[in-house]
């Protein structure tokens, strides 16, 4: 009987990677460092998902009660890999307990950390309690007490949303677009506009990537029913006047500086990587590619292959990546994993 797939990470990804095997018959152990499965829409409370509009718990949850509890997945939370030997079909991993598990092969899942606006001062994260992000509106809105200022409470009358923070920006060595904030954060302002109809919504940005079919559902929803305003700009910084947040930049469609107060200054924020990417690394013997995600050694033949054999990767730990792709990538690797003794028989009468 063939040995069971490790699988790291409970996000999106891995819980995709866990179900395709369960249902192929094949056993995984599933390894989290959380008490929880989920991944980012769970542990950083989401509330409704772009495209869906489902809302995160929900969706996401459906995802975890598939795998857990389930038969064929054996789930590990609150763990991590420290060790990984062997060679592949005979891998031997040991958990943070000193548990050893032996694995055919593994699928790293391991995700993506949110940009920590602190390293982006002069927008006025940390200075300003009115200066919030993304993941933290999403949290008033999932947690049903709506978007109110964290400083006293009001319903704010003027929200501005800032897009790419820690993302497409050289100077703070971030230079990938996250590819999903945008569409993220037009969903975010309908959101507000419906809960709040007197509250104005700006979005500030370079350009843009509502990519495919977003543009319209998103892009120019939100602009013709919903009535928020988008503003081309660069933002030199946000300060404030002692009353309201002052976002302080130059308009690059009037070529003209700008200076607007808010009562709530949203920041979009990217992709990076998994900050424990070094050490996992290090761990299991894979590259990272030149931004710090774990690579993938090739573009088309198996869409899933690390840097070392018997290992794969999908979903966010490998690039920015959206919630349906990353699920698609984990059945991916899912099936490279299954067929890994198959290659291998192919390979070699080739
Ligand atoms: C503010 C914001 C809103 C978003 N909203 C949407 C949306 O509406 N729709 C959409 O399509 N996408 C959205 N995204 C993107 C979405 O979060 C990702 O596509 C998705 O979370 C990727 O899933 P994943 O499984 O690859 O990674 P993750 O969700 O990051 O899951 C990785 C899992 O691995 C675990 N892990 C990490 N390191 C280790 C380790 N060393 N050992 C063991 N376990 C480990 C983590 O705890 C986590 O559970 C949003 C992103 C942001 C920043
Ligand atoms: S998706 Fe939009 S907000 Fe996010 S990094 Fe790309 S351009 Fe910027």
């Amino acid at each position: 009987m063939s040995k069971p797939v490790l699988i790291i990470g409970g996000g999106p990804a891995g819980l995709s990677a866990a179900h395709a095997l369960a249902a192929a018959g094949r056993k995984s152990i599933l390894v989290e460092k959380e008490d929880r499965l989920g991944g980012a829409p769970i542990l950083s409370g989401y509330a409704k998902l772009v495209p869906s509009h489902e809302w995160a718990k929900d969706a996401i949850g459906a995802m975890v009660t598939r795998v857990y509890p389930n038969p064929n997945v054996d789930v590990r939370l609150n763990t991590s890999v420290q060790k990984f030997d062997g060679t592949p079909g005979n891998f031997v991993a040991t958990l943070k307990d000193g548990t050893q598990i032996e694995a055919e092969t593994a699928i790293m899942a391991t995700g993506f950390t949110h940009f920590d606006s602190i390293n982006k001062p002069e927008w006025g994260f940390g200075t300003y309690p009115d200066v919030v992000t993304t993941t933290q509106v999403e949290q008033m809105i999932s947690s049903g007490k709506g978007v109110r200022c964290p400083s006293d409470g009001r319903v704010p009358d003027r929200v501005a949303i800032l897009l790419c923070v820690g993302s497409r920006d050289r100077q703070i060595g971030r230079e990938w677009c996250s590819k999903i904030c945008c569409t993220v954060s037009a969903n975010i302002a309908m959101e507000i506009r419906e809960e709040l109809p007197n509250t104005n919504v700006y979005i500030y940005y370079m350009d843009i990537r509502t990519f495919g079919l977003y543009e319209g559902e998103f892009y120019w929803e939100s602009q013709e029913k919903y009535k928020v305003k988008y503003i081309k700009a660069r933002i030199a910084e946000v300060t404030s006047d002692g009353k309201r947040l002052l976002v302080k930049g130059e308009d690059t469609l009037i070529k003209r500086p700008v200076s607007i107060p808010f009562d709530m200054v949203v920041h979009a924020v990217g992709m990076d990587p998994n900050v424990d990417n070094m050490t996992l690394s290090s761990v299991f013997d894979v590259k990272l590619n030149r931004w710090g995600y774990i690579d993938r050694a090739n573009t088309y033949t198996t869409l899933a292959q690390t840097s070392r054999p018997g290992v794969y990767v999908c979903g966010s730990a490998s690039g920015p990546e959206t919630i349906d792709d990353s699920i698609a990538q984990g059945h991916a690797a899912a099936m490279a994993a299954m067929t890994f003794q198959n290659a291998k028989v192919t390979e070699a009468a080739e």
